[in-house]
């Protein structure tokens, strides 16, 4: 069924908390939680607790839930008080941008001067 949980997706089983995260802020529907990777000083990861591969389908099935991981971004960036500089918000949608996890997800970056442009 659509937004089922993947058994084989790290990011479902992080909402499941079969893998641990260090998560920042939970709602009902999405968990946000810090990139295990970070490429700025704040790099955090909005997620919807439904499995869709990425923004796209999860966009087209779940409108509310889109805009609800634009919402929790927001907050995420409030909470680090990286909203005064300003943030970067990133969906990677496909395997050709850089996708590598293939349930959506919401790149929050900023505490740094990120550089201009968009390639
Ligand atoms: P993508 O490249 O847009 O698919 O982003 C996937 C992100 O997930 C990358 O920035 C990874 O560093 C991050 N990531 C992978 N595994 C984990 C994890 O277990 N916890 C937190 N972040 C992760």
């Amino acid at each position: 069924m659509a937004g089922e949980a993947q058994p084989d997706c790290l990011f479902c089983k992080i909402v499941a908390g079969e893998i641990p995260a260090t998560v920042v802020r939970e709602t009902q529907r999405t968990v946000a939680f810090r990139d295990i990777n970070p490429q700025a000083p704040t790099h955090v990861l909005v997620i919807p607790k439904v499995h869709y591969p990425n923004a796209a389908a999860l966009a087209a099935a779940e409108p509310e839930i889109t805009a609800q991981l634009l919402i929790e971004a927001a907050r995420v960036a409030e909470d680090e008080k990286i909203d005064g500089h300003g943030y970067r918000m990133i969906f990677n949608t496909g395997a050709g941008a850089g996708q590598t996890v293939f349930h959506a997800h919401l790149h929050v970056l900023g505490g740094v001067q990120l550089r201009e442009g968009l390639v």
